[in-house]
C-alpha cells in the first residue's frame, strides 16, 4: 500500500486486500479490525469495518486520551455541549479537501466526498470514515464492493488518510509522530466464527468506554407454555410450516443425517391478532421448550450500549434454558430497515444479527419473529442462516372461523366443568364476522360469556347473544378504523 513518503508517521497497511474484499461480501455487521495503543498524546485507535455483503465501510476512531464514564454520559446526555475540535489543519492542505460544518471531507479520484475527518461523538474523539458508516449516514453512498479496483482504491485512500490524521494529531500537539505501523486484517475467515470473534471483540472494545453505572440487564421473563398445535383454529399451512422447525428442536439429529442445516429462524407475518404469538406458544409447548417473549421495550434502552447487552442477554438466558424458543414480538420496530433508522435500531440490528449468525453451534435455541410489517423489516434479517422460514399467518377463512370459535367455546366449557353453550346455525355467525381476525373472534365468545356473568339468564348461550357480541365488535373496529 502507498504511503506518504518524506514523513515519518504512523503506517497503516492491509494485510490482505483481496481477502478483506471476500470477507466483507460475505456481510459483516460491525467488526473490530484493527485496535492500537498509541504514543502520548493520542492513546488508543479503533478501526471498525461494516457491510451488508454488497457495500463496505471503515471507520476509525482515534482518543487523544480514553474518555472518562463522565464525559461519556456528558456527551451523550448533551450533545449540545460537546466541545468540537476543529479538523486538523495539515490534512486540508495535503488533500484535495471541502471544509464544511467542522468536517473534512476528502475528495476521491472521482470527485466525490469519499472520506471524512470529524470531531467524534466525544471531544477526546476524532473519527475518520469511508462509505456509508451507520453513524455517519450522510456521508457519500458507498460503492458496492463487487467492483474490486474501487474497492481497493478507497481502502488505499482511508488508510493513507488515516496515517495522515494521526500524524497531524501528533504534530498538532507539538509531538513528533512515531513510527508505528498498524495492520487492518481480517478477524476470522470462516463466518460464525467470525461473527462470533465480532462480537467478543466489540465488546470488550466497548466496555473500555461504555458507562459501567448503566442499569443491569433485565432477564426477559420465560415460561413453558402449555399450548399446543390444536389449540389453533385453522392456520393449517402455518402449522404444518413449525411442524418442521418443531422437528429441529426434537430431533437435530434427522437434519445432521441427512446433512441439511436445521431452521434457526422463522418469520410469521401477518395481519394484527391472527396468531402469531400464539403459534410461537404452541411452538415451544409441543417442544416442551422454555419460551422467551422479548417486546421492543425489554430491548430497548435509553443507555447507550444498554440495548445491545440486552440483547445478548436474552440470547445467554435462552441458551442456558435450551431448548427454547425466544420470541420477537413487532420485529419491525425492533430491527427495522436500515434505511433511514435510527443510529441505536442499527447497533440492535447488529448485535440481532451477531446473535443469529452465533447459533449454528447452539443447538436447540429457535429464535421466532413476528411482524405486521414484513416490508419494514431490515432485508439482512431475512437472508439464509437467520429469519429464513417465512410462514404467513393470514386472517382465517370461513372453516377457520368456524374452528376458532369452536375452539374458544370449547375451552371456556372445560374451564367451567359443563356445556355452556346451544346448537348452532353457524351461518348467520359466519356471515357477520367475515374478516374478523382469531383474536376478534375470541373477544366475541368471550363478551358473550362475560354478559352471561351478570346476567339472569341460565339457559345455554344461543346465537343470538353470539350474533350481538358479533355485531358489538364489528362496529367498534369501524368506529376505530374511522377514527385512525
Ligand atoms: P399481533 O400481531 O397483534 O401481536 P398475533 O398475530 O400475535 O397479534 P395473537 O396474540 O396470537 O395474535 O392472538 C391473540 C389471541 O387471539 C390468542 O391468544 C387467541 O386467543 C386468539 N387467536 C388468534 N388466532 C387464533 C387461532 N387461529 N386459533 C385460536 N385462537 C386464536
Amino acid at each position: 500500500m502507498d504511503v506518504i513518503p518524506s514523513f515519518s508517521q504512523p503506517e497503516v497497511v492491509v494485510e490482505n486486500i483481496e481477502g478483506m474484499r471476500r470477507w466483507l461480501l460475505k456481510g459483516v455487521t460491525v467488526a473490530l479490525i484493527a485496535d492500537a495503543h498509541l504514543k502520548a498524546p493520542l492513546s488508543r485507535l479503533f478501526v471498525f469495518t461494516h457491510s451488508d455483503g454488497k457495500e463496505a465501510s471503515f471507520a476509525a476512531l482515534i482518543f487523544t486520551k480514553l474518555p472518562s464514564v463522565g464525559s461519556l454520559l456528558q456527551s451523550l446526555s448533551e450533545p449540545g455541549q460537546l466541545v468540537f475540535q476543529p479538523p486538523l489543519a495539515g490534512l486540508a492542505s495535503e488533500f484535495v479537501a471541502v471544509s464544511e460544518d467542522r468536517a473534512l471531507y476528502i475528495l476521491d479520484t472521482t470527485g466525490r466526498r469519499g472520506t471524512v475527518v470529524t470531531p467524534g461523538l466525544l471531544p477526546t474523539q476524532i473519527s475518520v470514515i469511508i462509505g456509508d458508516w451507520p453513524l455517519y449516514q450522510w456521508i457519500t453512498p458507498a460503492v458496492p464492493i463487487t467492483d474490486p479496483f474501487r474497492f481497493t482504491e478507497r481502502l488505499q485512500q482511508f488508510c493513507t488518510v488515516l496515517s495522515a490524521t494521526l500524524r497531524d494529531a501528533y504534530v498538532e500537539r507539538d509531538t513528533p509522530p512515531p513510527v508505528q505501523r498498524i495492520t487492518l486484517h481480517i478477524p476470522h475467515t470462516e463466518p460464525q466464527g467470525m461473527a462470533r470473534e465480532i462480537s467478543q471483540q466489540l465488546e470488550s472494545a466497548f466496555h473500555r468506554f461504555v458507562p459501567r453505572s448503566s442499569p443491569i440487564a433485565q432477564e426477559v421473563p420465560t415460561d413453558m407454555p402449555s399450548d399446543r398445535f390444536s389449540d389453533v383454529g385453522g392456520q393449517k399451512a402455518a402449522v404444518e410450516g413449525l411442524g418442521m422447525v418443531l422437528l429441529a428442536l426434537s430431533n437435530p439429529e434427522r437434519y445432521q443425517q441427512w446433512g441439511v442445516r436445521a431452521p434457526k429462524g422463522v418469520l410469521l407475518y401477518g395481519p394484527p391478532g391472527t396468531g402469531k404469538t400464539l403459534l410461537a406458544r404452541c411452538l415451544a409447548g409441543e417442544a416442551r421448550a422454555h419460551f422467551f417473549h422479548v417486546r421492543v421495550s425489554d430491548i430497548t434502552s435509553k443507555w447507550y450500549g444498554e440495548a445491545e447487552s440486552r440483547m445478548r442477554a436474552v440470547f445467554q438466558q435462552a441458551r442456558a434454558a435450551s431448548p427454547s424458543i425466544v420470541f420477537f414480538d413487532e420485529l419491525d420496530a425492533l430491527a427495522p430497515s436500515r434505511d433511514g433508522a435510527h443510529e441505536a435500531s442499527q447497533r440492535i440490528l447488529s448485535t440481532l444479527l451477531d446473535q443469529l449468525d452465533g447459533l449454528e453451534e447452539l443447538r436447540g435455541v429457535i429464535v421466532v419473529g413476528a411482524t405486521n410489517r414484513i416490508g419494514a423489516i431490515d432485508p439482512a434479517l431475512l437472508r439464509p442462516g437467520r429469519f429464513d422460514r417465512l410462514i404467513e399467518v393470514g386472517l382465517p377463512n370461513r372453516e377457520d372461523r368456524q374452528a376458532i370459535i369452536e375452539i374458544h367455546c370449547r375451552r371456556a366449557e372445560d374451564r367451567a366443568g359443563r356445556a355452556l353453550f346451544a346448537d348452532f346455525d353457524w351461518e348467520r355467525l359466519l356471515r357477520v364476522t367475515d374478516t374478523f381476525s382469531g383474536a376478534e373472534l375470541a373477544e366475541v365468545v368471550r363478551r358473550t360469556l362475560e354478559s352471561r356473568v351478570v346476567s339472569p339468564a341460565e339457559g345455554p348461550i344461543t346465537m343470538e347473544e353470539l350474533l350481538t357480541s358479533a355485531r358489538a365488535v364489528r362496529s367498534e373496529n369501524k368506529q376505530r378504523a374511522q377514527n385512525d
